[in-house]
């Protein structure tokens, strides 16, 4: 099985602060793979550090065998990697419709982009039945989904998911992470995932890691962390 994505050693830094802290991590294409890690652990930075946000100041990244650290988050979208980020940033004044077709910016290819446009309809019925609807009068769960929807318009092979869990009632979070689990299935999309939620992250996830200040502090198989005294004490609050 071949990695996706690897990530060798990775250090980033806010002006002094170093909030990655030489980061390693591996995704196998095909798996769905987490990140843990409480507020401020440095989940969000290594998103942005993967899709081009932002530079690092070490380390490599590989995508799909070939360097990527250093180039522009665009190129990335292009070859085929999704930043979804953490609290749904759609376009508020355009319709659903118009968002979806920007998700599409770097493609020319006008009848697939329509099949997709189907796709994700089809994935998220409610956002076909709010198609014209402004973005910003959604629900926050249905930008979540928005945002998610957006992210599968340039035909990803790796998305990243910053928190899709964030504010959302339970019965919401298991119902967009059902749809995470299926696009993985049945569109072969490899999924990093970032959450402070671990219980569903674990769940539906295949591998996780857990970031502490900067560093990877634990890795392993979703059902061996799940069982872990640690994880159980300070992840998913039960001992
Ligand atoms: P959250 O769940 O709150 O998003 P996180 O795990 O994603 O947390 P990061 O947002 O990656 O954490 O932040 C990692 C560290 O970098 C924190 O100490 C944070 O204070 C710091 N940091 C983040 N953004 C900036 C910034 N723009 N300028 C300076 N420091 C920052």
């Amino acid at each position: 099985m071949s990695n996706i994505l690897d990530v060798r050693n990775l250090e980033t830094f806010y002006g002094p602060v170093m909030a990655l802290r030489g980061v390693s991590i591996e995704v196998p294409e095909g798996q769905i793979v987490t990140i843990l890690g409480a507020n401020g652990a440095g989940k969000t930075t290594l998103m942005k550090t993967v899709s081009g946000a932002l530079a690092p100041q070490k380390g490599v990244i590989y995508f799909q065998g070939e360097r990527i650290d250093g180039h522009e988050p665009d190129s990335l979208v292009t070859r085929g990697l999704a930043h979804v980020p953490e609290g749904r940033e759609v376009f508020p004044f355009l319709s659903v419709a118009e968002n979806l077709a920007m998700g599409a910016f770097t493609r020319r290819d006008k009848a697939e982009v329509a099949r997709d446009t189907e796709m994700v309809y089809d994935y998220f019925p409610v956002l076909k039945e709010r198609r014209d609807q402004t973005a910003g009068t959604l629900s926050g769960g249905q930008q979540q989904m928005l945002s998610i929807g957006r992210g599968l318009m340039s035909r990803p092979s790796l998305m990243l998911l910053d928190e899709p869990s964030l504010g959302l009632s339970p019965l919401l979070v298991q119902e967009i992470f059902a749809i995470i689990r299926r696009l993985n299935k049945e569109q072969g999309v490899t999924i990093l995932l970032v959450e402070q939620n671990a219980q569903v992250a674990l769940q539906c996830a295949d591998y996780g890691y857990v970031l502490e200040i900067g560093r990877i502090m634990m890795a392993g198989p979703t059902d061996k962390l799940l069982d872990s005294d640690d994880i159980r004490e300070f992840y998913l609050g039960h001992g």
